[in-house]
């Protein structure tokens, strides 16, 4: 890679703790078509660039599928640095965890074969709830919904999507309000990894663990001792619209644990009434610095 690390900004000021850094130069959690985002890898790619990302991050629901597209788009952008990610949804009693990992190889075929299982269970766990929605007297076309997949991780947005087209809804958001959020009545549950076990799945296929938006229910600080001694390298702090309080809450957490404060908008383009955009939220430079040395990425 060719940017040297002061040209990254790594020499810039100090920033004052929990400050966002402006211009965010750093978006390592982005959503494609390969999961439940609305933009191509290649437009995803091209929009960061155009936002003046320096390194950013293709994180898509148990998918890899769009990383390749996305670096050979990235080659054609001298000042980007692509990392190729994931990200792993797990199950604790009290909610959802999701396990991003980065650096990992898209052409893997042992964690291809781990994640193509994990899109498959996605797959009979839609159809279930596109059946409950029915009975409540929602009725969206499964065929529609597996076509607003279009051959991507099929997720809840997409069936959120269909909702909308019937007019059952104004945004996608109310379908999680109102029936798909995890304690809605058409919700369906489906077989997943701890988070214990997605970390060690992606240090296994050696990647770099880091534990995605944890102020969600069930992330809870409880569960980070056990992550970290399963080898959690990173703790997302900058993430989506987290306010000020949240972030520094976070950066503390981060430190105190010994894990690199990641972070990025989560963008997805759904059309959300309120949604963060690539590049209006992430980490500063020196965390995607501390990644790529981790990895053996030479800047
Ligand atoms: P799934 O992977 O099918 O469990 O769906 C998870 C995805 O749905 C997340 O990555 C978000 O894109 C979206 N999502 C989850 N909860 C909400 C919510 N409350 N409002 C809007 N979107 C949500
Ligand atoms: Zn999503
Ligand atoms: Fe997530
Ligand atoms: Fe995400």
């Amino acid at each position: 890679m060719a940017s040297s690390g002061e040209t990254l900004g790594q020499k810039a000021p100090g920033l004052a703790e929990g400050a966002v850094p402006r211009p965010v130069l750093v978006d390592l959690h982005l959503h494609t078509t390969a999961s439940d985002g609305r933009l191509s890898p290649t437009e995803v790619v091209r929009l960061a660039a155009r936002r003046g990302l320096r390194v950013i991050a293709i994180t898509d629901h148990d998918s890899m599928e769009g990383i390749t597209e996305a670096q050979q788009e990235a080659k054609t952008h001298p000042n980007l640095i692509f990392i190729p990610g994931v990200e792993l949804s797990t199950d604790v009693p009290e909610g959802e965890v999701h396990i991003l990992g980065y650096f990992l190889d898209p052409t893997d075929p042992v964690l291809g074969e781990s994640l193509m299982r994990f899109r498959n269970a996605r797959v009979t766990r839609a159809r279930r709830m596109v059946e409950k929605l029915a009975a409540l007297g929602v009725r969206v076309d499964w065929k529609r919904v597996v076509e607003l997949a279009a051959g991507g991780a099929i997720g809840r947005p997409h069936i959120a999507l269909a909702m909308v087209e019937k007019g059952y809804i104004a945004n996608p958001q109310e379908a999680f309000i109102r029936y798909i959020g995890r304690t809605g009545p058409a919700y369906v549950e489906r077989e997943k990894l701890t988070p214990v076990e997605a970390v060690a799945l992606v240090k296994r296929r050696g990647g770099l663990p880091v534990l995605a938006h944890p102020l969600e229910d069930g992330t809870g600080e409880a569960i980070l001792p056990s992550l970290k001694e399963a080898w959690l390298v990173g703790l997302e702090v900058y993430y989506g619209n987290y306010d000020t309080a949240k972030v520094r809450h976070l950066l503390a957490l981060a430190k105190h644990y010994d894990l690199v404060p990641c972070g990025g908008s989560d963008f997805h383009g759904l059309g959300m009434p309120v949604e963060a955009e690539p590049g209006s939220m992430g980490p500063p430079m020196q965390s995607a610095l501390r990644l790529l040395a981790l990895a053996g990425v030479r800047t």
